[in-house]
């Protein structure tokens, strides 16, 4: 038995999951006629409130459509130091709409309103790329899976509309904050002009995730799309895993972050690890001991068929998920109680 913890991402389409996806009417997107893929998307932008939504085959693809559409060449996005999408997106902001981030020096990922405001102020002469676009990360992927306070995003939502910036949410775990904190989709959708989910993270989707946003932005979304490569064909039998997952994969959430709380309740009890960031939702950041090192400690665990995350700075995380079982739970937790140096 292998105890994947690396990603939420590495889970496997359940059988009801496959027979979904097996009986899903299909046609070609291209032309707008797989209805599988129209359902998806019409469902999607109810539940958030949103006038439409756009299927893509990645998260990353959503949120590079969405920095494309929101600004031009020479622009520049204003996001956390953390963000996924200055990390972990190849440098797609520049390469793909020729952006710049002007990065904000956050606390887990997420930063404040006097913060953004500091960010946005001062000279807007020649000199100086405009600003155009806010993107947020909620929950925050390098910030352990932390969530937002929601007061501070409708804040951070004025400071933004006052300066004619556009509001982007990068949800590609908005789903655990939802669950964690007990909010909805539509409180989101009323504060975002666009939000990229995954249904491919913790909701258990082999592939795909959503754009959505207004009429304007998905139709201009869509030709972005189309240049990046992205547009599809019978790709209903992937609508139709997201959307059982939808239907299916969201207030589960909950036992992965009792589990995660379980492992981080271990982790603070055993004298090897030297800090454990706050548990909110799925993922938990912990240090080791310099004198085990956690390439090393990574390794040993890897040797036992327990895989985790190097995250650079001595970060070593663990991501639970659904195909994470009481069983693994309890093999891990015994494992982690007995480790010998
Ligand atoms: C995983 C992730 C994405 C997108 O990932 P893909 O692997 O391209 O689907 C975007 N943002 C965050 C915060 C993520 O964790």
């Amino acid at each position: 038995m292998t105890i994947d913890l690396i990603s939420d991402t590495v889970t496997r389409p359940t059988k009801e999951m496959l027979d979904a996806m097996l009986n899903a009417k299909v046609g070609d997107d291209v032309f707008k006629m797989d209805p599988t893929v129209n359902e998806l998307q019409e469902k999607a932008a109810k539940l958030f409130d949103m006038e439409d939504a756009l299927f893509f085959p990645s998260g990353t693809m959503a949120n590079q459509t969405a920095i494309k559409l929101h600004t031009q060449p020479g622009d520049k996005l204003i996001c956390d130091k953390y963000a996924h999408v200055y990390n972990y997106e190849g440098g797609g902001a520049a390469f793909n709409a020729g952006v710049t981030c002007k990065l904000i020096d956050g606390n887990r990922g997420m930063f404040t309103a006097e913060q953004l405001q500091e960010a946005v102020a001062g000279r807007s002469d020649i000199h100086v790329p405009f600003s155009r676009l806010v993107c947020i990360e909620n929950t925050t992927n390098k910030g352990g899976g932390a969530c937002w306070d929601f007061a501070e995003l409708e804040k951070l939502q004025k400071i933004s509309k006052n300066n004619n910036l556009t509001f982007h949410l990068d949800g590609a775990r908005l789903f655990n904050a939802l669950v964690a904190k007990n909010e909805t989709p539509k409180q989101y959708g009323a504060l975002f002009d666009t939000i990229s989910i995954c249904l491919s993270k913790g909701l258990g989707a082999p592939i795909g995730s959503i754009l959505l946003g207004s009429k304007e932005h998905i139709a201009k979304a869509l030709r972005i799309r189309k240049l990046f490569g992205g547009a599809m064909r019978q790709v209903g039998f992937l609508a139709a895993a997201g959307m059982y997952a939808l239907d299916n994969h969201v207030e589960r959430l909950a036992e992965d972050h009792q589990k995660a709380k379980g492992i981080g309740a271990v982790l603070e009890s055993v004298s090897y690890v030297t800090k454990v960031e706050p548990i909110e939702t799925n993922i938990i950041i912990f240090y080791v001991d310099k004198s085990i090192g956690d390439t090393n400690f990574i390794n040993k665990m890897a040797a036992k068929n327990i895989l985790l995350t190097p995250m650079g700075e001595g970060k070593i995380r663990i991501v639970t998920h659904l195909d994470y079982t009481d069983n693994m739970h309890e093999v891990l937790l015994k494992e982690l109680k007995n480790y010998q140096k």
